[in-house]
Formats: structure tokens, sequence, C-alpha cells
């Protein structure tokens, strides 16, 4: 079954006066042709890895072969035990546990691609800081993560998932908005806000190239899982407030669709523009290739 709209997601929860995770829960139950049981206990299982991977994250120390990324998560983390900082403990927290989990990641670390394994950062950091705020259950943040697939189901059957086919607004744009569903949902928030979160975050991605310097899924990915993170608990915090995005979610993944194909093949993941082709861009992929590290291009 495609899932190409949250309208009827939304209608249903609102007659049934359930939330939005509650909705998918029985939603994925009805198409797995299995309990609601079964599909919560798969969510665990994956909540379990996403936890792993935000620990594991946040202790490297190692800069990676390419010598562009590898323990910025635990410096960001350390700055928010101590002195005073200008976004606050909370946003420095989201964006060390984002920045670490996709600096895991590229180190061959096991992460669950959310929706891919270069913005595998924002939902679990983001869920789990919103847990931590609001001191939820691991229940809620079950559902949490079951409404953020919602909004990822929606963006990949209307538009794209792919850095490749539509940039980076599909990958990180799209995880942000996921996250920021999920962080709604864990605070409490209706159907409503969760999406509503979705589209003013999924809006201020819009045309986000994906120009990853020297081919590699680190520059700007792994900073820019932080930077997301952050943005997505404002998103949901916006919405919580009463804010309301002008444009429906539904209609920005069509305008996300739209900018997709009009973007040039040069910032969809070629490396043949935007940040790849700057002078330290270029500089990194020479030395990489003389150094052996990265030998195909
Ligand atoms: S810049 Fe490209 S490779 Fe990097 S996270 Fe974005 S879409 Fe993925």
């Amino acid at each position: 079954m495609t899932v190409d709209s949250v309208i009827p997601f939304l209608e249903k929860a609102k007659k049934e006066e359930k939330s939005l995770g509650e909705i998918m829960i029985e939603h994925e139950a009805a198409v797995q042709e299995t309990s609601a049981k079964n599909v919560v206990f798969g969510m665990k299982r994956i909540w379990e890895v996403m936890v792993k991977s935000i620990e594991e994250g946040i202790k490297i120390t190692k800069r990676s072969p390419s010598g562009m990324s590898g323990g910025d998560a635990k410096k960001i983390l350390a700055k928010s035990k101590k002195g005073k900082s200008l976004a606050g403990k909370n946003i420095l927290k989201v964006a060390a546990r984002a920045i670490g989990v996709a600096e895991y990641s590229s180190s061959m670390g096991i992460i669950v691609a959310s929706p891919t394994a270069g913005s595998s950062g924002v939902v679990p950091a983001v869920v789990f800081t919103a847990a931590e705020i609001c001191d939820a259950t691991e229940e809620s943040i079950i559902k949490g993560l079951f409404a953020s697939g919602l909004i990822g189901l929606v963006c990949d059957a209307k538009a794209s998932t792919s850095g490749s086919e539509h940039g980076c607004q599909a990958e990180i744009g799209v995880s942000a908005a996921m996250a920021a569903a999920a962080a709604v949902e864990i605070t409490g928030g209706t159907a409503e806000e969760a999406v509503n979160a979705a589209a003013i975050m999924l809006k201020n991605s819009l045309g986000l190239a994906c120009d990853p310097v020297a081919g590699l899924v680190e520059t700007p990915c792994i900073k820019r899982n932080g930077m997301m993170a952050a943005e997505a608990l404002l998103a949901a915090d916006m919405s919580l407030s009463g804010v309301k995005s002008n444009i429906p979610f539904d209609e920005v993944v069509i305008a996300m669709d739209d900018i997709g194909q009009m973007m040039p093949c040069e910032i969809k993941e070629t490396s043949e523009g935007g940040l790849a082709k700057t002078k330290t861009g270029k500089a990194f992929k020479i030395k990489l290739r003389s150094s052996g590290t990265r030998k195909l291009e």
C-alpha cells in the first residue's frame, strides 16, 4: 500500500482521538498482517540500535582516514556540560548526539538509516533528547518513531528520500521533518501538531544541495546532521506553540519533488558542484587520491 498523503491519517487520528503514533502502529500492524504488539516489538529493536549508535558515536575521538571528521560529537557534548553556551544545553546535546551517530556511521558503525545512512543522526538524536527533556516513557518514544515513519513514507512516495535523486533536502531535510513529528508526539502533541512541525521543518530544507566533498559522506553531511537536529527541536516547539505552516505538509512534499527535479545533477551526490568543487574540497579529493584512501573516482 502506497502511503502518499498524511490526510487519511490525520482524519483517522482526529475521529478516533488518537495520536499519530497510535494510528501508525495500527496501520503498520494491518499492512504487515500482524499484531500491534509485534510491530511495537520490532520498533523497540530499532530504537535499541539507535541508542547504541548514539552511545558509540559520542565516544569517538579518532579522526577518520580522510581527516574530515571524528571527535566533534565528544567536543560538543563536553561543551554542553560546562561553561556558558549561546544555543543552550539541549541544543548542544541534540547536535552532539546527531553528529555522533553520523560519525559512527562514517566509521562503519551500525546505524539505522532514517531515511538514509547520511542522515542517520537526526531522528535518534532528536527522539533521545526530546524524551530526556520530557522524561518520556519507552512507549511514548516508540510512538514517536512510528509518527516519524509516516512522514518518511509520504516523502518517499510523493518525492524521494535520496540525495542522488533530489539533493540533500530529500535526505537530511526529510530526516529532520521525521524527527520534528516524533518530538511532537513524544511531548504528547496532537497528530495535527506533529504533521505541522514536519511541514515547518521540511519547508526550511527545500533546495538543499547534495555536494559531498571527495564523494565521502562526511562533509557537509556530518555537521549537517547536528544542525538539522537542532532545527527539528525548534520546529516541534514552534508547532506546539500554535505556529502553523501556511503550506500543508503534502504540498510541501510536492514542492520538494518539484525543486528536486529542477536541481542540476552537479548537486545531486555527484560531487561535481557546491562544496565538493571549492578549492579546499578539491584539495581533499587530491589528497585522498594520492594517499590511496580514495582510489576510485
Ligand atoms: S550532502 Fe548528500 S551525501 Fe551528504 S547527507 Fe546530504 S544527501 Fe547525503
